[in-house]
């Protein structure tokens, strides 16, 4: 039986539910999932790194041999063994991370809104990169805090820019690793620096490095928790070196910050799979990432060559761009009269998509800039697109 509604509902949303917007980037790809259009907008990883069938063999073990823990309820904080795994791949360089400091989490992106909520009040000072992962900003917005831009070159963010705005502030985010949007990495006498400064100004920094492990050359550098497991909060993610369909992530914080953590996460959804975390327990435990995280590394750091190459043989030389050692994006700035907006209309036209860069500004965006990613894209098409956008820029010029 179907009720009448004689007083229909009149939405009166929360101040804070007014406020939420989508990401931008989430609506490109709705345009861009067609497959006639050649997509550098994506942030998706690529599908063909996928490791279907040792996910499948995973499931199938752990459902047959602890399938009714696996399906039961679990801890908030998270699978033990799990824990203690990733607290022990972290605990190098002398650092000693302990599982109790672990915190597994739906993917990465919850530990960013957990963080936020229990680190942000209304006009909380908040410091981010410029630019910084839109994401994040997404994440954080929602409990209104005041931005304040760090400014960031070449190397990565500038430690001596903190001191001028860090007065009160509850946090620095920072992405230290092939960052999302700029492919820049902190070197690695910033990071000494940056944690030195933040352990002055009592700040806490927030790690967050998903692509850490995708360097195409030479060991990943070293983490910054490493270097103050006391000050600095870590966010990992299985999303790029596995897949980010099982949504998988994991924060390390200080003890009393974890605490708080672990209640924010209980109220939001209890805890995460359990089955997913003893499936990639299962995985992880004797090594597979060592031989699958390289196959990851060969196929992106070629398409970004790829890329590269193809930018600067079609690019005029009046653009300039990032030159990734790791990770999923190249960051290009564009003479400063192009708008990266319009830009992406005409290119959409040719069958072209990148992210304008505007997006990932917390305060005044630079409209010349853009983001490509190269790995969901082969080398062929990788060719004809950025041919195709060659074009249209020097059309602008
Ligand atoms: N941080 C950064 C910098 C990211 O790029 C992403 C994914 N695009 C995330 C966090 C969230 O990743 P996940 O939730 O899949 O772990």
């Amino acid at each position: 039986m179907k009720i009448e509604n004689p007083n229909p509902i009149q939405w009166r949303f929360s101040e804070r539910a007014a406020q939420l917007q989508s990401s931008f980037i989430r609506e490109i790809l709705k345009i861009t999932q067609q497959p006639e259009i050649i997509s550098f907008a994506g942030g998706l990883p690529s599908p063909a790194t996928f490791p279907v069938d040792v996910m499948k063999a995973a499931y199938d073990k752990v459902l047959s041999t602890t399938g009714k823990t696996a399906l039961q309820y679990g801890p908030t904080d998270g699978y033990m063994p799990l824990r203690q795994w990733i607290a022990d791949s972290l605990s190098v360089n002398g650092a000693r991370i302990v599982p109790e400091q672990v915190l597994m989490v739906s993917g990465s992106q919850q530990a960013l809104d957990l963080l936020g909520k229990v680190l942000i009040d209304e006009g909380s000072r908040v410091l981010v990169e410029t630019p910084s992962y839109l994401g994040a900003l997404q994440a954080f917005s929602v409990y209104r805090p005041e931005f304040k831009s760090v400014q960031t070159d070449e190397h990565g963010l500038v430690p001596s820019s903190l001191a001028p705005v860090a007065e009160g502030a509850r946090l620095l985010y920072a992405l230290p690793n092939f960052q999302n949007p700029t492919g820049r990495t902190l070197s690695v006498e910033r990071r000494l620096e940056l944690v030195e400064t933040c352990a002055r100004l009592g700040l806490p920094l927030i790690e967050d490095d998903p692509y850490g492990a995708l360097s195409y050359k030479g060991e990943p550098l070293p983490k910054m928790v490493a270097m103050n497991p006391e000050g600095v909060i870590y966010m990992g993610s299985f999303s790029k070196v596995l897949t980010p369909g099982i949504r998988l992530g994991y924060v390390v914080a200080p003890l009393p910050l974890v605490r708080r953590l672990e209640l924010a996460k209980q109220a939001a959804d209890l805890h995460t799979a359990q089955l997913t975390q003893m499936v990639v327990h299962e995985v992880v435990k004797d090594g597979f990432l060592d031989q699958h995280i390289p196959t990851i590394r060969d196929l992106y750091g070629n398409q970004c060559q790829v890329m590269l190459d193809a930018m600067a043989e079609h690019f005029p030389a009046s653009a300039t761009w990032t030159k990734p050692e790791g990770g999923m994006f190249i960051w290009v700035t564009l003479p400063k009269h192009i708008n990266a907006m319009e830009l992406l209309d005409e290119a959409i036209k040719e069958k072209v998509a990148f992210v304008p860069g505007a997006p990932f500004y917390a305060n005044e965006p630079e409209t010349n800039t853009l983001r490509l990613s190269f790995v969901t894209v082969p080398p062929e098409r990788i060719r004809q697109g950025i041919a195709i956008l060659g074009k249209l820029i020097a059309a602008r010029l």
